[in-house]
């Protein structure tokens, strides 16, 4: 059986970019906006009707997608549309297009 740190570290090989998407939920997660929360909310109600969707794993215990092998309680606060390997999320995204689509500010 491949631990979700596998499939992760695998994912991430294949495209490292997503090193920045992963920090960026993980930042966000920690002190969500309104929408945000809202958001994370409406695709983690996706995933609980998921075949993918694990309730618990060893070492870690947390809710994770089996498919990806990310934790939920990350990946639902991702700033990046279709982040569901099963492109389930795109329902509710919609959405939240604009926001997320939101050009961020730069100094540069
Ligand atoms: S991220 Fe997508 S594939 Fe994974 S558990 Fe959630 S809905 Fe299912």
């Amino acid at each position: 059986m491949e631990l979700g740190l596998q499939k992760i570290l695998k994912g991430l090989l294949k495209n490292p970019s997503k090193i920045t998407t992963i920090a960026e939920a993980w930042i966000v997660a920690a002190n969500p906006q309104d929408w945000q929360k809202e958001l994370a909310n409406a695709r983690y109600n996706i995933c609980l009707d998921c075949e993918h969707y694990r309730k618990s794993r060893p070492v870690t215990n947390d809710e994770h997608c089996n498919d990806c092998g990310c934790p939920l309680s990350k990946k639902i606060f991702s700033q990046q549309f279709k982040e569901c390997p099963q492109n389930k999320w795109e329902v509710v995204e919609i959405e939240y297009k604009n926001k997320l689509h939101k050009k961020k500010k730069s100094i540069v």
